[in-house]
């Protein structure tokens, strides 16, 4: 991706707007190793810019996109991402936490076989690794232990064993019955 100043030219030469709000989207990218979703850029811009909203974030984005600027990314999260690194690179991707690295590597093994190329004349092939990062990792071990794991049964101290007579009054015993529900997930 160009520097905010030279995707300012950019705009200008191919009559897009250029408003402070869209100097601050370009600055975030440029910024950004996150690959941020346009949900992660409007929160960043609306700190200092309460005014944004997200369809400007959307518009420009999608602008950086048509002009080959940014890519956009869809890992099957149900959001697209942006990535300021238009170069050809791969990505290692947390299941956990949605944390996204690039990996700059030739994969030159990454070959279909000949009965299933369709035809086709590949251009290039990206992969993305997924597992848990460092945090997630540590998360995930600590959470087990985490698990609340007393059950008191409260009543029986307060009035029983202090004096001789332990004839707690027991009025009519209704009996009440509470059909068995189906519990799911609890
Ligand atoms: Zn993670
Ligand atoms: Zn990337």
């Amino acid at each position: 991706m160009k520097t905010p100043d030279e995707l300012s030219v950019l705009f200008r030469s191919h009559g897009l707007r250029v408003t402070p709000q869209r100097q601050r989207i370009f600055q975030i990218l440029a910024q950004s190793s996150t690959h941020p979703t346009a949900e992660l850029v409007f929160a960043q811009v609306r700190q200092d810019m309460t005014t944004i909203s997200l369809k400007t974030i959307y518009d420009v984005l999608n602008e950086l996109v048509e002009l080959g600027e940014i890519q956009q990314l869809d890992f099957g999260e149900g959001a697209r991402r942006f990535d300021p690194t238009t170069a050809q690179h791969h990505h290692l991707i947390c299941e956990r936490c949605g944390q996204v690295r690039d990996i700059f590597a030739a994969f030159r093994d990454v070959q279909i076989p000949s009965s299933q190329r369709y035809g086709f004349s590949i251009r290039n092939a990206e992969v993305t690794f997924r597992g848990f990062c460092e945090q997630c990792k540590q998360a995930g071990t600590s959470s087990e232990a985490w698990r609340p794991r007393t059950k008191r049964k409260e009543g029986d101290t307060q009035y029983g064993n202090a004096t001789g007579s332990s004839s707690r009054p027991k009025h009519g015993q209704e009996p009440m019955v509470h059909p068995p529900q189906p519990n799911r997930g609890g």
